[in-house]
């Protein structure tokens, strides 16, 4: 079976919190039967001034060492993901990491970034976060941007993106969205969870939503656990979103884990809650990749 996640933040954490232990390891993705794990570029938490570009490249060149020393190996397209090979597809979160400018989008394309969240917490020049609650949709300065990304078929992601510009991209974009690392408001109100109305929105557009893992994101007492995620996936599924939806985990960008899903080492034991409730081993294999893959066929690749 192919199993991807679609959010970590282990480069961030190798290039600039050397004394951080990420759980997001060869050794740990083996384990889970990972196939395609996506590692992000993050910009950091403090915005546009503090060199969010310089820091991308830091964990980029984090990225290449692991690709040197222990055979961490990037894909070009998400759809060279295999069952029982670890490979990474590279992420980009906060918008402010492209400054701007379109030639940044192509310069971290041609880096094999596939996928870039427009903003984290941060305004930037594309849009607004969640965060903040702004009314204001994507810039025209945004605009240019995800024409750019649209043109390479980068992902636009909206996790972290505040709801203007969540819509914005459902109307105008001329790609389907995705929410790389999301949870569901309805079980845990939460300004960067999606309402029932996103989610729907989401599935009939041909988008695709991630899981988050984060417990805080899961239930509101923040003691979530394998069951909890399930809890989420499910309600997404009985929205319309079965085809749609996956695992963003956050991992390495999380303050804590569930306290029975602690690294991808313990991504099967969501596959096996998934079985427990019914759900098909088609459905399961759904969830675990091919929605994923399918949606950036739905992107061309
Ligand atoms: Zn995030």
């Amino acid at each position: 079976m192919i199993i991807c996640d679609t959010h970590c933040d282990t480069l961030y954490m190798r290039a600039l919190e050397p004394e951080a232990k990420p759980c997001v390891t060869m050794e740990n993705m083996k384990r889970g039967g990972m196939s395609l794990q996506t590692c992000t570029l993050f910009a950091g938490s403090k915005g546009m001034s503090d060199h969010p570009h310089d820091k991308a490249l830091d964990e980029y060149a984090a990225f290449e060492r692991l690709a040197d020393s222990e055979g961490w190996e990037k894909v070009d397209s998400p759809l060279e993901a295999e069952e029982g090979k670890v490979k990474i597809l590279l992420s980009v979160e906060g918008g402010e990491i492209f400054e701007g400018s379109v030639e940044r989008v192509h310069e971290f394309h041609a880096r094999g970034i596939r996928m870039a969240a427009l903003t984290w917490n941060n305004e930037n020049e594309i849009g607004y976060p969640a965060k903040g609650g702004t009314k204001n949709g994507i810039k025209p300065q945004g605009w240019e941007i995800l024409k750019a990304m649209a043109s390479l078929r980068m992902a636009a992601d909206t996790s972290h993106l505040n709801e203007a510009g969540f819509w914005d991209l459902i109307d105008r974009h001329s790609q389907p969205p995705m929410a790389s690392h999301s949870c569901a408001a309805k079980l845990c109100p939460h300004f960067r969870n999606l309402t029932d109305e996103q989610i729907r929105a989401m599935a009939a557009r041909g988008g695709w939503i991630g899981v988050n893992f984060y417990p805080r994101f899961l239930r509101e007492d923040g003691k979530a656990g394998v069951k909890d995620i399930v809890d989420h996936i499910d309600h997404m599924c009985q929205l319309g979103a079965a085809k749609n939806v996956g695992f963003g985990s956050d991992f390495d960008g999380i303050e804590y884990t569930p306290f029975d899903c602690q690294s991808p080492a313990d991504i099967p034991a969501i596959l096996e809650e998934l079985r427990r409730r019914g759900y098909s081993e088609e459905a399961v294999e759904d969830i675990a990749g091919r929605n994923f893959l399918n949606y950036y066929r739905r992107l061309g690749y």
